[in-house]
């Protein structure tokens, strides 16, 4: 026989049934294959601000250095203690209201604690609400979880907030939890404190447990205010996740956060859940945690970039009015975050496709952007660019876009 003639095939399991995470799928395979073959691509497809030149603070590397030597056996699978207090002395600050050492966890990014909380909090066929548009890693983990996500509308009109009416209709006796998250990846959206309040009255009326997603709690424009929806409710179970990748540009250290608040009592046997969890995968990066405190202990800031004449505020708005010039384009001003998510005229494009629309731009102008059924937005019309590049490569980029778009029909 053949070598492995005889061999079935490894499948994938079960579970991964329907898991998906776009952000890195089939057009960025096409990037790649572009770049081995010489291309440059203009990558505006991941958050990821180091890649242009956005350095972490250096006291964060300096006390990640400093600490090395100290750092080499696991730690509390919860997280240094040092950590976890500079996290707590953050949230006190922002008023959070029965939050203690003992339930914050320190994550390998945001992205594994996210993953961590559907496996300890959901059974099979247990409802989740997320957003639509949604990062998309928390409907893939739900998912996973074996979990149902159930997506409710963002309204482009309402500078996407969510709406509140979408969310009462599709609760039904097996939603267990509302996600949100402020600021919005990938609208740019930033909630005000009358919507957190309702949506606060609507997860007390039925019981759900709250989980914000607030990485970019400090990337905000044009003066808008973050309020944590935890310090609006302490009644009411509440897990709020937070980390050094966008913020603090750190986004290779793999640091993340969470913090368990309000009603501690009915979460009581989720945190048993955690435990467990935390427990399996022994601990985070050590070496990686001792720059948490450097990062919250109130020195570091990242005013300089986000206020008039800051690097990133002026990309924003390059990317704002750039989007809004092309004809058939238009996308809501993002108070937040990194990213704009633009409407396409379908009509004027005759797009039916927005992946495809994704990958002729990228053949065409070697730009590489996300298409928006990818973030679980329900039509093929919208697309996410991330404005992380400096104005010089973002301008030119602009004026591609609008000569892709001028001569654009699917
Ligand atoms: N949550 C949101 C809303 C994000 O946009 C991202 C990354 O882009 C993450 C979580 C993942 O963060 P981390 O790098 O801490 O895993």
């Amino acid at each position: 026989a053949l070598l492995g003639g005889n061999m079935s095939n490894i499948t994938k399991s079960n579970k991964l049934h329907g898991v998906c995470y776009d952000i890195r799928g089939p057009v960025l395979q096409q990037a790649k294959q572009m770049e081995d073959d010489g291309l440059k691509v203009l990558k505006l497809n991941v958050g990821n601000p180091a890649a242009f030149g956005f350095d972490m603070p250096e006291d964060m590397h300096r006390d990640i250095i400093r600490n090395l030597y100290s750092a080499q056996g696991y730690c509390d699978s919860k997280g240094l203690y040092s950590a976890r207090v500079a996290v707590y002395q953050h949230y006190q600050q922002k008023q959070l209201p029965h939050i203690s050492v003992d339930n914050i966890y320190i994550g390998n990014g945001v992205s594994e604690l996210i993953q961590m909380t559907t496996q300890a909090l959901l059974n099979s066929g247990d409802e989740v609400l997320i957003p639509a548009p949604d990062y998309p890693l928390w409907t893939a983990s739900v998912k996973l979880s074996g979990g149902k996500p159930v997506h409710y509308m963002c309204d482009e009109e309402q500078d996407w907030f969510p709406d509140i009416a979408d969310i009462r209709a599709k609760i039904t006796d097996k939603t267990k939890a509302l996600v949100l998250i402020n600021p919005n990846n990938p609208t740019g959206a930033v909630y005000d404190k009358a919507l957190l309040e309702e949506l606060v009255k609507v997860a007390r009326e039925h019981n759900l447990l709250i989980l914000s997603d607030e990485i970019y709690e400090k990337i905000l424009y044009d003066g808008v205010e973050h309020f944590s929806i935890a310090a609006l409710c302490d009644d009411l179970p509440v897990i709020t996740f937070n980390g050094l990748a966008k913020t603090y540009r750190a986004a290779g250290l793999r640091m993340g956060w969470m913090i368990l608040s309000g009603n501690i009592d009915a979460m009581s046997d989720l945190i048993t859940g955690l435990d467990i969890l935390a427990s399996m995968r022994l601990c985070a990066n050590v070496p990686a945690q001792f720059a948490i405190q450097q990062a919250l202990g109130g020195v570091q800031s990242i005013d300089n970039l986000i206020e008039p004449g800051g690097r990133l505020y002026e990309q924003r708005n390059i990317a704002y009015e750039g989007l809004n010039a092309i004809d058939g384009i238009s996308c809501v001003k993002p108070k937040g975050a990194l990213y704009a998510f633009a409407k396409i005229d379908v009509e004027k494009f005759n797009v039916t496709n927005d992946e495809k629309m994704m990958l002729d731009l990228l053949k065409q102008e070697k730009i590489l952007l996300v298409h928006g059924r990818a973030f679980n937005w329900y039509k093929p019309d919208h697309f996410r660019l991330v404005f992380l590049p400096h104005k010089d490569e973002l301008i030119p980029a602009m004026d591609k876009m609008q000569r892709f778009f001028a001569s654009y029909k699917q």
